[in-house]
């Protein structure tokens, strides 16, 4: 594993009971890369992004993540890597109700051990970044689907992390709003956020550098543009 390397699964299997979720998968992901990857349902994209989250740990194999090898690290560390360095975003936005948008985003550096001020006003540069600096009181349910999503972005990268994970984030919206999601992904990849984003959708992957593309737990083809060594 070289320095620039943020991603690294090494033959790594999965197994649940009577499920081979992963089968032998080695992925190698750089700083500063947009990876989407794709597959039917089923075929353990969710998966490889919990492992590569450290949300999970891997039946066989080994993953390096920002540095870490994830078998080296207790839970707590592993707690702490996935906190500070790791964003999240999901289908179902996981926001919490009632509570305004600066406040939903400024939790995102709880365990940063930032104080409240700073904190939200971080907050309100990320909301602002998403394109939601006029919604900072606004509540979850008083925005839009496209605008939540937005601030579940702002919330995952307002703690700078070294690597942006998203499972289906278009999977809950009309194509306009998954559009606008997808073209925010893009400039946060512009300004340097890696990003590994698990899509269905074939048309947005299209439009992405690198596809991954998955099949009965095993890493079928991974395309690249012209220039990037594998
Ligand atoms: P995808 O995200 O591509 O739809 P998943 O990674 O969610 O696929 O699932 C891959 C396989 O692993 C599926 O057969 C699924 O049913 C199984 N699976 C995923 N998570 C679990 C789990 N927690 N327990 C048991 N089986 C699981
Ligand atoms: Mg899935």
């Amino acid at each position: 594993m070289t320095g620039d390397t943020v991603v690294e699964l090494t033959d790594v299997t999965k197994v649940y009971p009577g499920v081979r979720a992963l089968d032998r998968v080695s992925l190698t992901v750089r700083y500063g890369e947009l990876v989407a990857i794709v597959g039917p349902s089923g075929s353990g994209k969710s998966t490889m992004l919990h492992l590569i989250g450290t949300l999970d740990r891997p039946s066989t194999g080994r993953v390096r993540i920002d540095g870490h090898d994830v078998a080296a690290l207790g839970d707590r560390q592993l707690s702490a890597l996935r906190s500070t360095r790791i964003g999240f975003v999901f289908q179902q936005f996981h926001l919490a109700p009632n509570v305004p948008v600066r406040d939903n985003v400024a939790d995102g550096l709880l365990y940063a051990g930032v104080p409240l001020r700073e904190r939200r006003r971080r907050a309100e540069a990320a909301l602002a970044r998403v394109g939601l600096g006029h919604r900072l009181d606004h509540r979850p349910h008083e925005l839009s689907g496209g605008e939540r999503q937005r601030v579940a972005i702002a919330r995952a990268v307002v703690g700078a992390p070294a690597l942006l994970l998203a499972d289906e984030p278009t999977g809950n919206l009309d194509s306009a709003s998954g559009a606008g999601v997808l073209a925010l992904l893009r400039d946060l990849h512009a300004a340097g956020t890696t990003i590994v984003v698990i899509t269905h959708d074939l048309e947005v992957a299209a439009g992405l550098p690198r596809r991954v593309q998955m099949r009965d737990g095993r890493i079928t083809a991974d395309h690249r543009p012209v220039g990037v060594p594998a």
